[in-house]
Formats: structure tokens, sequence, C-alpha cells
């Protein structure tokens, strides 16, 4: 009688210690994932923005392009005739996820590319010819049916090809260039009417002008890019002190040429912050079967609660770092293919609360400055009480290609994201943490990336990109009139050198 007593004692005592433990996290993400419902107002007529929600512009109209190639070019050049004798600007948009009103120019034209998407693959080169409207979510799948995957992109499938090359983006594929590296030509419409093929060796100047140059010169109807076969990866991963995360790099990943894709978390809790990192790789395991599946990743929901959960809350990001340590943990070994891994969709972490919106910055460290701005940050962000929701780390080798690069030798990226309020004193503050954060990136040779926030001021522009005068005094070579325009331009135009006046203000 004794012994059952004292067994059922010691079973109650699990349960509540078990209930303790679990209770806490499982109320929280539960009241995370009930409050989770959309609450975006739909912006008014003649009013558009872009993924910051900070940017609600007045536009005159938003045009989509043809989806066939004969009838976009015939449209096209009618709309450049159209906006030139109206004095209006035009802004063209991809997937919209710059942060800068990039896609947006006040009381001008909004060119939607996203419908002109057509995909070929020529199976001999290797090489696809893509619609500059074609998103990454569009262009796998069409890959993976020839046992193909996209040699540089962003870590999501979410973005236009046009709209990536503008960037120059990069993401997971470790030292690699970015995107520019793994494009064979483009074809490119200016303000003129005519439409110029683009590559190293043929219109140079323009290539170069063109991939990174904010759709400033030209649009980009279609581009030919290098593939690379979809393989098979296992995923491994290192948890480390964040001050030795070079040497982890050096080791698991410079010196393994299995790696196919890698990247870093920083730990981002209050109490450890930036302290920790986990260095998260997949090596190449052969072949995968053509046409295989792309499933989407699974527990979305509970994925989505876990991440949302740790905004405003140091709790909650505590618990998001633990979570993700032991499900990283119980992934260690598990094979993937390549295109299943840069398949995935933004969705899973993008803001749908009114009233607050998350930003990204990045900036990019010479590997030698790699420490130095983690020990910046860790001084500068609490200083600001700025709520850091994630670093993610990549590297990028030197950029040969662009005009306006901003990896010159290899850099580390530190891609920041930000949760803030949409209001005045938000954005204020937000621009000063951000012009601290440049002024830290650049002290330590650093550049930081263009399509977010325009807090940077004139000079500091000009530092991170001392190429810019002479890029504006291009752009204007090419499109005199002033035709392509977008809030970013608008905003640094009178960097241009004074005898460079522009057409249209
Ligand atoms: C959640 C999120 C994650 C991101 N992740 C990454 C990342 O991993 N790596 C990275 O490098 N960047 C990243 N970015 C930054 C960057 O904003 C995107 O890479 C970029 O916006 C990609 O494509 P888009 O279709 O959204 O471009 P848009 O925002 O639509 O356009 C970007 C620029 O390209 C121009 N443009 C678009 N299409 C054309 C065209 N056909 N011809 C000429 N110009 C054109 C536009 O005028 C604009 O200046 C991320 C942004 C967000 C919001």
């Amino acid at each position: 009688m004794k012994r059952k007593q004292v067994i059922l004692a010691s079973l109650l005592v699990v349960v509540c210690v078990l209930l303790g433990v679990l209770i806490r996290p499982a109320s929280h993400l539960w009241k995370t994932h009930r409050h989770d419902a959309s609450t975006l107002a739909r912006l008014p007529r003649g009013q558009a923005d872009d993924i910051s929600h900070l940017n609600k512009t007045p536009v005159r109209a938003e045009i989509a392009v043809a989806a066939d190639t004969a009838a976009a070019l015939r449209q096209l050049r009618e709309l450049l005739r159209y906006a030139d004798q109206q004095h209006l600007p035009i802004a063209i948009a991809g997937a919209k996820h710059s942060m800068g009103g990039h896609t947006l120019a006040p009381d001008g034209i909004r060119l939607n590319m996203l419908p002109f998407r057509h995909l070929h693959l020529d199976t001999t080169t290797q090489v696809l010819t893509v619609g500059s409207g074609a998103l990454w979510a569009d262009v796998i799948p069409y890959l993976n049916r020839y046992g193909r995957a996209v040699a540089t992109m962003q870590s999501d499938n979410a973005f236009s090809v046009g709209g990536s090359l503008s960037v120059n983006c990069h993401g997971w594929q470790p030292n690699q260039p970015p995107i520019a590296g793994s494009v064979e030509a483009i074809r490119v419409l200016l303000a003129d009417g005519r439409v110029l093929t683009c590559s190293r060796r043929q219109n140079q100047q323009l290539f170069s002008l063109v991939l990174g140059g904010y759709g400033l010169l030209g649009i980009i109807l279609e581009a030919q890019l290098r593939t690379v076969p979809n393989e098979q990866y296992s995923y491994h991963r290192v948890y480390a002190p964040a001050a030795t995360y070079l040497e982890q790099y050096a080791k698991h990943v410079d010196r393994n040429p299995r790696v196919g894709l890698a990247y870093g978390r920083l730990n981002v809790t209050p109490d450890n912050f930036l302290e920790g990192v986990m260095l998260n790789y997949f090596e190449r395991e052969g072949p995968a079967p053509r046409g295989g599946s792309l499933q989407e990743p699974g527990l979305t929901d509970l994925k989505r609660a876990i991440f949302l959960g740790s905004k405003r809350d140091g709790y909650g990001k505590q618990l998001r770092w633990n979570m993700e340590r032991t499900f990283t943990r119980t992934q260690v070994g598990n094979e993937f293919t390549r295109n299943q891994i840069m398949n995935e969709s933004p969705a899973l972490y993008l803001n749908r609360t009114a009233g607050q919106t998350d930003v990204l910055h990045e900036y990019f460290i010479p590997r030698r400055n790699f420490d130095a701005f983690r020990r910046a940050l860790q001084r500068i962000v609490p200083r600001h009480q700025a709520d850091l929701l994630n670093i993610t780390l990549r590297n990028v080798y030197p950029d040969k290609d662009t005009f306006l690069p901003y990896a010159r030798e290899e850099v580390f990226g530190f891609v920041m994201f930000f949760n803030q309020d949409i209001t005045p004193q938000a954005e204020q503050d937000m621009q000063q943490l951000t012009q601290e954060l440049i002024e830290a990136a650049t002290r330590l040779d650093g550049v930081y990336y263009l399509p977010y926030r325009l807090h940077a001021t004139d000079t500091q522009l000009e530092n991170a990109y001392p190429m810019m005068p002479e890029f504006l005094r291009l752009k204007r070579q090419y499109d005199p009139r002033g035709l392509f325009q977008n809030t970013f331009y608008q905003q640094y135009q009178h960097l241009a050198p004074a005898a460079n006046v522009a057409a249209r203000n």
C-alpha cells in the first residue's frame, strides 16, 4: 500500500514538473497563434506601397505587362512614349520586397513585371532563359523537372528574377559572388525603345550598370542564367561561441568541398546577446532524382508561432532559440534536395499585424573585421532598445561584374531583421540606429546593402559606394529624360556630378 502511494506521489510530481515545464511555452505559443490573424488594411485606390508598409505613395497608374513577348514589347514601347509625353516617371516592380520605395515613384506609373514569366532551359548548355517577372517559386519547380537548380538566389523563393538581378542578390550559396556572377546575358529595354543584349562581351558597361542598378537604366526583359545540378544534401550544424565563428566556418565550410549551402544564426536572446552562434551547412550526397518532390516545409503554423512569439518578448526569444536548437539537432543527417531547401516561402515569418512592421538591414563586413563588427553590434543595438529578431550570416566572394558592388573582397553579410512600430517616433529611432550601424560598418571597411530603408545620409551613401555619382551620371546618359525613377533615386539623385542636371525632377 505504502509503495503504491509512493509511486503515485512520484508520478504526480513528474506530471506537475512536466506541466510546469510545458505549460508556459505551450500557452505562449497558443496565445501568439491566436492573435496571428491579418489586420493589415487594404490600400486606398491610387496608393501603392512595398513590403515595408512604410512607403505609402500616390501613383497615377499600376500597369501589368503582357505575358507574351511580342505583345509586351509593343505595350512597353507605347508606355515609354506615353510616359515621356505626359512627364510621368516609371518605377519597375517585381515582387516588391525592397523596402525603400525602390518600386515606387510618386505620381508616376508602377510597372508590374510579374506576368512576364516564360521559362526555357537549354538542356545542352544548361542555361535557363527566363522572363524577368518569374518568381523563384516558378523557376525552382521548372528546373526541378530537369534535375537542375538555381545557382545563386536569396534564402526564400518569393522574389522575382528582375528584382533579384536589380539588387544583385545573394543567399546561402557559400564562397560565391552575388547573382551577377551566374548571369550569362540579359535583354534590356532602354528608355528610347531599343532592346539591347548585354553580357560580359556585348554592351558590357550596360550589363554592369543594370545588374544591381535598381531599375534605373532600363527594363530587364529576360535573363540567361547558369544553372547547377539539383543534388541531395545532408544537413549538419555546429553550435559554438560566436567569437569562434570564422574558425568554425573555415573548418566546416571553406575546407569542405562537399558543402553546397551554408549560413549562420547568431543568438539574439537578451541574456546571451550575440554570444552564441549556430553554423548550418548542407553536404552534397549525390544527384537528386529528377522531378522529385518539392515538399512544403512541415509544421508551418508552429514554426510561425515560434518566430512571432519572439517579437518584443525576451522569454519568447529564449524559447525560440531553445526550440530551434532542439529541432535542428533532430534534423542532423537528414537529407533534402537543394531545390527543396531553396523553395521555402517567407510567408513563414512575414508580419500581418497592422501598426507594426519588420524591416531588414544588411551589412557586408570584410572577413578580417567580422568579430569587431559583432562586438560593435553588441554595444549599439541594446543601447537603442531595438527589437532585433534575427541575424543570419552568409559570406560572399568578390563581385567583378557590377558597377555598384557591395562585395569588393570576401565579405560576411550580417542580415538583421527588426520589428518596429509604424509611427514617426519609431521611424526616427530606426533611422538613428541605422546611421550608427552604417558608421560602425564603414569604420570596419564594410558596406550597407541598398534595397532597404533609405536612412543613410548622403555622406554615408558616398562613403559606402564612392562610385555612386558616376553611376548616376551614366544613368542619365542612358536615360536622359529621366523616365526610370523611384524613391531611392529621387532621394539621392543630387549626388550626380553637378554638370549633369536631371532632365525631369
Ligand atoms: C523577407 C525578405 C527577405 C530577403 N532576403 C534577401 C536575401 O536573402 N538576399 C538578398 O540579396 N536580398 C534579400 N532581400 C532583399 C531584396 O529586397 C530582394 O532581394 C529583392 O527585393 C528581390 O526581388 P523583388 O522581386 O522583391 O524586387 P522588387 O522589390 O520588386 O524590386 C527591386 C528593384 O529591382 C527593380 N526591378 C524589378 N524588376 C525589374 C526589371 N524587370 N527590370 C529592371 N528593374 C527591375 C525595381 O525597380 C527595384 O529597384 C529580402 C527582402 C525581404 C523583404
